[in-house]
């Protein structure tokens, strides 16, 4: 679903992502962790394409998504081929990011009325079923301004699932939270990695959620994959002393 191939970001000469290579399987959940600067925000901002690669390229669902085709050959994609491969990607930031002008239920019903094509009373019975889902069915007319950042965090959720992606990326979703709100806000993301098939990219210093719902860790230094492994193999016996050193500074 996801394959990074040589990439290198660099802004200015600080090199972030050093000539990196990893995939992610159609609904695989992944997790990166890792110390501060490792630049792994940074590879959910290319995949947003918030950010443009310096050198390597990046595919999602065998097309490539930094680059598009001139002929045989593979040059920078423009604006309009980016729009076009970052459609099915979906991100949920550490800030939230709702419209603060709109309620609850127009935060979520927005982008499938004016992006997708969707009917409105179509994309407002969407929005209910997953209002349900993150437990705010009493809050389709709050503004957010009205609402706790947890709340605010599972209306961004879904509004987020609102779009169909089929990746999900989750930016260190709970850490702007108040410690009562995180778990509501895990739990909510736990029933959506164990019930659907959507590829979920999640960095967190949630280390005990990274356990549960992970089908693979990452573990990132310097800009480069320090070791991969399943949940238990990198936080039973990790192998690495920079994982061991990491882990127990974080756990
Ligand atoms: P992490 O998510 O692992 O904490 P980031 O991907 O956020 O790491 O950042 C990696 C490095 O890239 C950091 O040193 C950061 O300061 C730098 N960086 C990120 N975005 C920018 C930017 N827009 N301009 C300059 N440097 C940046």
């Amino acid at each position: 679903m996801i394959r990074f191939d040589d990439v290198v970001k660099r802004f200015g000469d600080h090199t972030v992502l050093d000539h990196l290579d990893f995939s992610v399987q159609r609904g695989e959940k992944v997790t990166l962790i890792g110390p501060s600067g490792s630049g792994k925000t940074t590879i959910l901002r290319l995949l947003m394409t918030l950010e443009k690669v310096t050198d390597g390229v990046i595919w999602v669902d065998g097309k490539p998504l930094s680059h598009e085709y001139r002929g045989e050959k593979l040059v920078p994609a423009k604006e309009k081929s980016l729009r076009e491969a970052r459609k099915n990607i979906g991100m949920v930031f550490q800030q939230f990011n709702l419209f603060p002008n709109m309620n609850v239920l127009q935060n979520i019903t927005e982008a499938p009325v004016h992006v997708l094509g969707r009917s409105r009373d179509q994309a407002v019975e969407r929005a209910r079923e997953l209002l349900e889902m993150v437990g705010l069915s009493d809050k389709e007319d709050a503004h957010p301004t009205q609402l706790s950042g947890g709340q605010q965090q599972r209306v961004a959720i879904a509004r987020c699932l609102a779009m169909s992606p089929d990746v999900m990326l989750l930016d260190e979703v709970t850490s702007a939270l108040d410690p009562e709100l995180v778990d509501g806000v895990l739990g909510v993301l736990r029933d959506i990695a164990t019930s659907t098939d959507i590829t979920m990219l999640i960095v967190t210093h949630e280390m005990r959620f990274a356990r549960e719902v992970s089908d693979r860790v990452l573990m990132f230094d310097a800009g480069r994959i320090a070791e991969e492994g399943t949940p238990d193999q990198i936080f039973e016996t990790p192998r690495e002393e920079r994982t061991r050193e990491f882990l127990k500074a974080v756990l």
